[in-house]
């Protein structure tokens, strides 16, 4: 495999610079170019609804590598400059050319191009003061918002959409939510950890409204949201509404190349798109379900950091010949006020939940299982559950539901065993 040619990455988010960084490390020669539409160093996304809201964490704070990494590893870093077209010969190779009119040719391409936030397409939506977060600039102009708010509404009940009301709320703002399923964050969670995680923003003094969904957002009449209606009628006050409704792959520009799409770019296990050369990584990518263990032959798309590293490592293997890395079963957290929740594992809604009450309040653990089997875990404020079974899941060591309601006897006691073994 040659490593000596110029590796293109288009997009300079987490799993751009993981690709870049792990293609170095991994032994790539040529020229590899990070190139990205934002005008900013690559920065982490996680704190935006977090620390960088709250004011605790500034910009320069968010830097996912420093500016010398980029130089000592011979990563020529482009910014604030957008790939429009992308012109692929069919063997790896081709041309990118960008918003400035510059054409760049590569040898190979990675498309590390994320996700963009979902809008709602209501009457009232282009109010000013309706909001979405996937950005700095998204976040900047949500900070300025949020210090002058008395009233957020946050429309969609999913870990940005709860990470911001609790930052809001901790912040003095009165703050609603409403998810139109019948419990939070309904795709990722089992509904009696989401009642969990409700109740604690409830007694933060967060609206937590299930089951409902905005018919309109309600102006003022010079242009800025003072309400969100919703279809029972109701009318939430805000001066500030957050569209949380989750984000869309950034796929346009590979479908439009003429790889394969199918709601993201779709990959091998290995990263690689339909045309056997190109690769995609991260929240841009449709990937087959990398949950260990033998199990029918699902897609996912997954938008967390686990993921767009984990992907951006086997992606950098594939450029340098180099054998497949071991992938731990996909992770994701969501710090939400004080309240931390992890998650391990890909459950579906009919997977069967086991809970463990931890001694503190609200400290609670679910197991999920799938027949005879553990295949994820949730946990609120447990980080030592989530390890134990986090370990466990990667090395496929079972753990029987009877042994899962022993509450009288730590995880980590039943697994330790088990994991020691199935390490050795
Ligand atoms: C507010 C927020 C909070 C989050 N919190 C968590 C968390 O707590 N835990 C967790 O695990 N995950 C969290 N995530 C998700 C995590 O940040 C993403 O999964 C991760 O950033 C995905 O990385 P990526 O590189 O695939 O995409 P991105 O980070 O979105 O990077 C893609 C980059 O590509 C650029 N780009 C797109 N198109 C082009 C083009 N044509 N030309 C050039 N550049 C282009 C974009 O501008 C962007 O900079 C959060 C995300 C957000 C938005």
């Amino acid at each position: 495999m040659s490593t000596d040619g110029r590796l293109l990455i288009v997009g300079a988010g987490q799993a751009g610079v993981q690709t870049a960084s792990s293609a170095r490390e991994l032994g790539w020669q040529g020229p590899i170019t990070l190139l990205g539409a934002e005008p900013y160093p690559p920065y982490a996304r996680p704190p935006l609804s977090k620390a960088f809201l709250s004011g605790t964490a500034t910009q320069d704070r968010l830097a996912l590598r420093s500016a010398e990494f980029y130089s000592d590893h011979r990563i020529d870093l482009v910014l604030d400059e957008r790939v429009q077209h992308l012109d692929l010969a069919g063997d790896g190779t081709g041309s990118a050319v960008t918003d400035s009119g510059r054409q760049r040719s590569f040898d190979r391409l990675v498309l590390a191009t994320g996700a963009e936030p979902r809008r709602l397409p209501l009457e009232g939506a282009g109010l000013a003061g309706v909001v979405v977060l996937r950005d700095l600039d998204d976040a900047s102009v949500l900070a300025g918002r949020l210090a002058a708010a008395d009233s957020l509404v946050v429309v969609g009940g999913g870990f940005v959409g709860l990470e911001v009301a609790a930052t809001a709320a901790a912040a003095g703002v009165r703050v609603s939510v409403v998810e139109t399923a019948s419990s939070l964050m309904n795709r990722v969670v089992s509904p009696v950890t989401a009642e969990i995680v409700a109740s604690a923003h409830r007694a933060a003094g967060i609206r937590v409204l299930t089951g409902l969904r905005p018919a309109r957002f309600v102006g003022d009449g010079h242009h800025a949201v003072t309400a969100v209606e919703l279809d029972n009628g109701e009318h939430l006050p805000a001066d500030l509404v957050l569209i949380g409704v989750g984000a869309r792959p950034r796929d346009d520009l590979a479908a439009t190349a003429g790889l394969h799409c199918d709601y993201g770019v779709v990959v091998d296990d290995r990263s690689v798109a339909s045309d056997g050369h190109t690769l995609a990584v991260g929240d841009c990518a449709n990937l087959p379900d990398p949950s260990p263990g033998p199990g029918p032959a699902a897609r996912v798309r997954l938008e967390s950091v686990d993921n767009a590293v984990e992907q951006a490592r086997a992606a950098a293997g594939t450029l340098v010949g180099a054998p497949p890395p071991s992938r731990g079963v996909p992770w994701f957290w969501s710090d939400q006020g004080s309240l931390k929740l992890q998650i391990a594992g890909l459950a579906r809604p009919d997977d069967e939940v086991v809970v463990r009450v931890g001694k503190r309040p609200g400290q609670h653990t679910a197991l999920r299982y799938r027949g005879p089997g553990l295949v994820a875990v949730e946990c609120v404020d447990s980080p030592a559950d989530f390890l134990t079974v986090r370990k466990a899941l990667t090395a496929g060591v079972e753990l029987s539901r009877e042994a899962a309601a022993d509450t009288g006897v730590p995880l980590k006691q039943h697994l330790s065993a088990a994991l020691t073994s199935a390490q050795r």
